[in-house]
């Protein structure tokens, strides 16, 4: 079988790194991607080789701009096996008659409702559920980070409750007209929030609820973690157990915020500077009174990348074995 012809709807932030990544993988290629716009993104895509696809009737704006293209999204739906979907959330809703009429797999991202794809993927939590698939939606960086997390410990030591509270960035880095520059906004006000909610679209029967704030800051999100365990461990045993997982890294006291998490990503000379690992702070596990707290920092504009590329290998049908992906995925990207 020849490799994947993978199409990228989209390309923004998680667009252009889900670009990145198939195109490093062996089983897939890059058919093409889409840009609304022919600004520097568009350029920098060309210098990479990739095919640029616009909407009917914007030709014209990337020629006068001089972006050579490719042909329109629709010729690059045409030529795909599969779409992954990362235009902006509630967008990605309005592509799906045009996957289905051009007959291709599409995978949309956490922006976008659970019911529109019918199924959402965690690499870990539910690779095998996604085999052969033709619609799936990988969740948001929060859950994708919690499901990582709650899914060990779940297999390990059962979960009796799970409270999370999330201290979310307000927007991305190489975004400048969002977010509070001076506040801390409860975000959403009525609570518990939708992450909670959205860990149980992978995992029904976790229980679990969310609070959420959004803070002055592009670089990450941050979890508080508190989970009460149906059976005894001790802090040493939930750090081996974490030590033993494909996407937690565990870093140390010195790390001293998320300011310094973004440095060591950019010092392991990960692509963009990016870390796609949960960033989970080694010291703050502990277990009081038969619960486990801890604080750990998602990448949010990157945790999700690995997930995309299994998510396609398994609907494809690429392998049959979710850890043999995840580690395939894992190396190839240089994790
Ligand atoms: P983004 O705004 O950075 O990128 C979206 C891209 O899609 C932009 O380049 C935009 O021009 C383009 N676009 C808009 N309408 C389009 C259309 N009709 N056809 C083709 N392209 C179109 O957004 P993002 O942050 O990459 O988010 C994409 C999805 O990923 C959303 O569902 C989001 O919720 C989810 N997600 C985002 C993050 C994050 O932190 N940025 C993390 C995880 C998941």
């Amino acid at each position: 079988m020849g490799k994947v012809k993978v199409a990228i709807n989209g390309y923004g932030t998680i667009g252009k790194r889900v670009a990145d990544a198939v195109a490093l993988q062996d089983d897939m290629e890059i058919v093409g991607i889409s840009k609304t716009r022919p600004n520097f993104e568009a350029n920098v895509a060309v210098g990479k080789g990739y095919a640029v696809y616009v909407p009917e009737g914007n030709e014209d704006s990337f020629k006068k701009a001089g972006v050579p293209i490719a042909g329109t999204i629709q010729q690059m739906i045409d030529a795909a096996d599969i779409v992954v979907d990362c235009t902006p959330g509630g967008v990605g809703e309005q592509n799906k008659h045009i996957y289905e009429k051009a007959g291709v797999k599409a995978i949309w991202q956490g922006g976008e409702e659970h019911e529109l794809a019918g199924f959402s993927f965690n690499s870990e939590a539910n690779y095998s559920d996604a085999y052969g698939k033709d619609f799936a939606r990988v969740v948001s960086c929060n859950t994708t980070g919690l499901t990582r997390v709650i899914y060990a410990l779940d297999q390990a030591y059962g979960i009796k409750k799970a409270r999370i509270v999330l201290m979310r960035r307000a927007t991305d880095p190489g975004d400048s007209k969002k977010g509070p520059i001076n506040a801390i906004v409860p975000s959403p006000i009525k609570l518990p929030s939708h992450h909670g909610p959205d860990v149980n679209s992978i995992m029904p029967h976790i229980k679990i609820t969310s609070t959420a704030v959004k803070l002055s800051t592009t670089l990450m999100h941050m979890h508080s973690i508190n989970i009460e365990l149906k059976k005894k461990c001790t802090a040493e045993e939930v750090v081996k157990l974490f030590e033993g997982r494909p996407r937690l890294m565990l870093i140390g006291s010195d790390v001293l915020s998320t300011a310094e998490v973004m440095e060591l990503g950019k010092d392991l000379g990960h692509s963009r500077g990016d870390m796609q690992k949960n960033c989970i702070w080694k010291d703050s596990i502990s277990i009081d009174d038969g619960e486990l707290y801890m604080f750990q920092a998602i990448h949010q504009e990157s945790d999700v990348i690995p997930e995309n590329v299994d998510c396609i290998r398994a609907m494809m049908k690429l392998e049959k074995d979710g850890a043999k992906s995840i580690e395939k995925t894992n190396r190839l990207m240089g994790l």
